[in-house]
């Protein structure tokens, strides 16, 4: 057994599901586990004093007990850390929300604490309360900043495979050999990106910057779109997964 003690730590609710008359399942993603999945029984009830702690992108200060019969926990009580109202009553904030909730449920292993990831989404969050309207910018941070933290290395600084610096007039960006790639030095057809060195730019400072601070970058509307696209097929192709976000969230962003 992986786990057998019971667990106290703060943690995120990624994903809820009905199970059986009146219990719940969670994908949570926990301080000191990681992602998790977790079960409480009678939440469906309206007595229910576990409800308002467990709902969609609530973070809560959780009591767990290992279930017998597999890896998951028992969520035995649950003490309201924030629920982020501001952020819900947003269609732009809200799907920002669930986009970064289906990227961890898609990337993270189970069981794994992450806590510099924990710490990049409190920021991501934080950051959504205060400068909203940067949400693009916020999201295309969040992804750079987790790409790295993940492993996932996006080269900016030269072409990845002939390590020449200002080689190239134009590059692809290629998740196979983790940054860009000079067009005349391209390799792989299957997962090469287009986009303009202006992209590439606007990248290279975010990698150096703080979430809280990409506002003041000043990237017009359509390259924020741009940028955001470019990193999401970016991560998706690096991960071998599409995102059932990435197409609505996309919609979202050309939203007035
Ligand atoms: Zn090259």
């Amino acid at each position: 057994m992986s786990h057998v003690d019971d667990v106290q730590t703060r943690a995120l609710v990624l994903q809820t599901f009905p199970l059986k008359e009146q219990d719940k399942r969670f994908v949570l993603f926990s301080w000191t586990h990681g992602k998790i999945f977790g079960r409480a029984k009678g939440i469906r009830k309206l007595t229910s004093k576990l409800s308002t702690s467990l709902e969609f992108f609530t973070e809560s200060e959780l009591y767990l007990k290992p279930t017998r019969f597999s890896s998951e926990y028992w969520i035995l009580q649950a003490k309201l850390i924030s629920s982020y109202p501001e952020l819900k009553c947003n269609l732009k904030l809200i799907s920002s929300l669930q986009l970064i909730a289906e990227i961890l449920m898609q990337v993270l292993p189970e069981n794994d604490a992450s806590i510099q990831t924990y710490q990049l989404v409190l920021k991501a969050v934080e950051t959504l309360k205060t400068w909203g309207t940067y949400y693009q910018e916020i999201i295309s941070s969040f992804l750079m900043h987790f790409l790295k933290q993940s492993g996932y290395s996006l080269e900016l600084q030269y072409c990845v495979v002939c390590q020449g610096k200002n080689k190239h007039n134009q590059y692809f960006l290629d998740p196979m050999y983790g940054g860009l790639v000079g067009t005349t030095c391209e390799v792989t057809i299957k997962s090469k990106i287009v986009f303009s060195l202006q992209i590439s730019e606007y990248l290279k400072s975010m990698q150096k910057m703080n979430i809280h601070q990409v506002h003041i970058l000043k990237i017009n509307l359509k390259l924020r779109y741009q940028i955001l696209r470019v990193l999401l097929t970016y991560l998706e192709l690096t991960i071998e997964k599409k995102l059932k976000m990435t197409e609505y969230f996309l919609n979202i962003c050309q939203l007035p």
